[in-house]
């Protein structure tokens, strides 16, 4: 499996990091865990230049940074592929609405494209399977001999948020979106080859005199609480990724050995494109 971290930011615009996604490589298929801003530039980087050749977006929760370019996803993919080919999108409760409503917002430029292209007969689709807890049954995954499993997060007031188990050949590698420590975040975790989790510095964040970068520290794993975990959970590589603040270039190691302290394991904090390579 390859583990590619196609965003590494947050909210916050940063000129070297895009929104939050990542993209895991396993058994022939390509499957996209959030779409932040940015997601098809780094996807194209990474050598996929269409979302057309995506057989899965998955979904952690709906929060505006982890779902920002989904539009785009869904209207390039559409618009690049030869024969209609709908969106498979895995998500917790409430992805189903969402996917409508993103449909409902792309009207007109689906009006334009329709009525212009006499070769573009059909809308964009998108085919959704909305998880909280167990395995995503579909047949894209069983054919390439993928598992995927969910587990609902801590994220809370946003709710619900779930995070991935992907496991192929006898390898694992757990995607984690915004929570803090939980039981579903263990049982996710729970020996995987490759841990990849949203973390933020709250030694830093608690600095900035602004109320709302204060409630940011409450919902997020710190780099402290990714290492527990880690360890709790014996897994091979902690990946860092959607540092909030956006360390500038060079200044990840920091993070890294702020982990270390907590966890014995290999630990990255990748820039944009890092790639894990897992078995
Ligand atoms: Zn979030
Ligand atoms: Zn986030």
């Amino acid at each position: 499996m390859l583990v590619t971290l196609l965003g590494t930011g947050s909210p916050l615009p940063d000129p070297l990091r895009a929104g939050p996604a990542t993209l895991v490589q396993a058994g022939g298929l390509n499957l996209l865990f959030d779409c932040g801003r940015g997601v098809l530039m780094r996807l194209a980087a990474a050598g996929l230049p269409s979302p057309a050749f995506l057989h899965a977006q998955f979904l952690t929760h709906l929060h505006s940074d982890h779902v920002t370019d989904f539009n785009d996803v869904v209207t390039t993919r559409w618009v690049t592929s030869p024969v209609e080919s709908p969106l498979t999108v895995v998500g917790p409760p409430g992805t189903a609405a969402f996917g409508k409503r993103t449909l409902a917002m792309l009207r007109d430029d689906i009006g334009y494209r329709v009525a212009h292209h006499d070769d573009l007969n059909w809308e964009p689709g998108i085919d959704t399977t909305e998880v909280l807890d167990g395995t995503v049954a579909l047949e894209v995954l069983a054919g390439a001999g993928v598992t995927v499993t969910a587990a609902p997060t801590d994220h809370r007031p946003v709710a619900p948020t779930v995070g991935y188990r992907i496991g192929h050949d006898g390898h694992t590698v757990a995607i984690a979106g915004d929570t803090v420590p939980c039981e579903g975040l263990d049982r996710l975790v729970a020996g995987a080859d490759v841990y990849v989790q949203t973390v933020i510095r709250d030694d830093l964040i608690r600095q900035i005199p602004m109320a709302r970068f204060q409630d940011v520290c409450d919902y997020h794993s710190t780099v402290a609480d990714a290492a527990r975990t880690a360890a709790r959970a014996g897994v091979g590589t902690l990946v860092l990724t959607h540092m909030v603040p956006a360390p500038p270039p060079g200044a990840a190691d920091e993070w890294v050995a702020m982990a270390a302290e907590h966890f014995d394991g290999t630990i990255v904090a990748p820039d944009d494109l890092g790639v894990v390579e897992v078995g």
